[in-house]
């Protein structure tokens, strides 16, 4: 229960904010001195290479955002109106709603414990159930390679190809290789909020030449090669410009050293909160090298007061001895720091509620709607599922790049006496 008293700190501690090194504006300056102030250039060209190069892949198109990368994969992918394609639940619905803009309809894969990200054994089940899909849409939380393999034999089995959102997991590796380079068709992106940023930007990653320039072209509003203006197919004005792709470039030397930062705050976080009833976000330590993009913390269910969650509001009653991600997140926010919730599973948003949700157990709608929408618990006060449980349990810790020693100290202080 918390009640202590602890001082804000005087400047915001964020969740994870843009972490610049200076380089970035020189590249900025080239762009402008040389007057490559537009969507081709030098910044482009390196950042493309310097990607590809991390990645382990032939091809790279710089786009204007990670979602717009995700559009061109779903239209490589041959997604068709009233097509079903399999999604991570448990995640950001820009991995999702590319999806809908070529109309297919989301169905959505349970959660595992292991990795928090989609279960490979609820694949399999959703598979019996819907076996025509031919497309699956899997992301890594939180930078945490999910379990690739089995997912991959998996989808080879049922001749699915996979849709790779590494958005979250640039630099994480998996059996040593990369993060982005294990789908069909693969995205990553650099937002002002992931490890790498150009303040926004995205990046398609491929092996085939073919694909490479399908995204270029439809990327460029699709033009012909004639001396106008000609245009067979639909287009989209989806690349990047040469300024921010700048940004981009002065940051990409820094990956390995905003990797190391991340895991530091990680292992802090784990070291500090060892004697609280809960555990961090976990991950494969034999196969997988997270970028520790973001720190979470599931709270043991014996430990976990009582805690509502309607459609837009949360209450919570507070207990001795336990605590809620409510309460939590409410006391970091007290000291002026941000923790932000997990993110709210797809199947239980109001604009997806009536797509499909596989469980391992199978049909998972059946459950959801058993009870009350907006509660977080069925009516045993069991989660309904693996991605609802973490949802209920879970928050995202500042984790921000910048983020003091001293100011951690703070905030697992803060953390610890939610738990008194
Ligand atoms: C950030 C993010 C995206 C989208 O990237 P943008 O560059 O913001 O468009 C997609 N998927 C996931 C999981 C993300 O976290």
């Amino acid at each position: 229960m918390y009640q202590a008293q602890f001082d804000r700190f005087e400047k915001k501690v964020w969740l994870s904010s843009p972490t610049m090194h200076g380089e970035e504006l020189e590249y900025i300056k080239e762009a402008f001195e040389t007057n490559w102030m537009s969507t081709m250039g030098k910044n482009i060209d390196e950042i493309e290479r310097m990607a590809c190069e991390k990645v382990g892949c032939n091809y790279a198109v710089a786009l204007s955002a990670g979602t717009a990368a995700l559009h061109m994969a779903m239209k490589l992918a041959g997604i068709k109106p009233g097509q079903q394609v399999f999604c991570s639940d448990v995640t950001f619905d820009a991995t999702v709603n590319p999806v809908v803009y070529e109309g297919g309809v989301p169905i959505f894969i349970d959660t595992e414990y292991d990795t928090w990200n989609m279960d490979p054994v609820a694949l399999e089940k959703a598979f019996e159930l819907y076996p025509d899909v031919k497309v699956v849409v899997v992301a890594h939380l939180y930078g945490t390679p999910g379990k690739i393999d089995e997912i991959r034999e998996i989808c080879k089995k049922h001749g699915a190809s996979i849709v790779e959102d590494a958005a979250e997991s640039f630099g994480a590796s998996y059996k040593g290789q990369q993060t982005g380079a294990f789908g069909d068709f693969n995205v990553i992106s650099f937002n002002g909020n992931k490890i790498i940023t150009g303040s926004a930007g995205g990046m398609f990653l491929t092996n085939s030449k073919e694909d490479f320039e399908k995204v270029k072209k439809w990327s460029t509003q699709a033009r012909e090669n004639a001396p106008w203006y000609q245009h067979e197919e639909l287009g989209y004005n989806y690349r990047m410009s040469n300024v921010v792709a700048g940004v981009i470039r002065g940051q990409m030397p820094h990956l390995e050293e905003h990797i190391a930062q991340k895991k530091a705050i990680y292992e802090r976080y784990k070291e500090g909160l060892k004697d609280l009833p809960i555990t961090m976000n976990p991950y494969n330590e034999k196969d997988s090298e997270p970028n520790f993009w973001l720190s979470c913390l599931l709270i043991k269910p014996e430990a976990m007061c009582k805690q509502v969650r309607s459609e837009c509001e949360a209450l919570f009653i507070p207990e001795h001895g336990k605590s809620c991600p409510t309460e939590i997140l409410e006391a970091i926010s007290s000291i002026n720091a941000e923790g932000r919730p997990i993110w709210k599973p797809m199947h239980m948003q109001p604009i997806y509620r009536m797509n499909g949700f596989v469980t391992r157990e199978g049909n998972g709608r059946a459950k959801t709607n058993a009870y009350i929408s907006g509660g977080s618990v069925g009516k045993d006060g069991k989660p309904l599922d693996v991605g609802m449980d973490i949802f209920h349990r879970g928050l995202c810790l500042p984790s921000d790049n910048k983020m003091t020693p001293e100011q951690q100290d703070r905030i697992i202080e803060v953390i610890k006496a939610c738990f008194d």
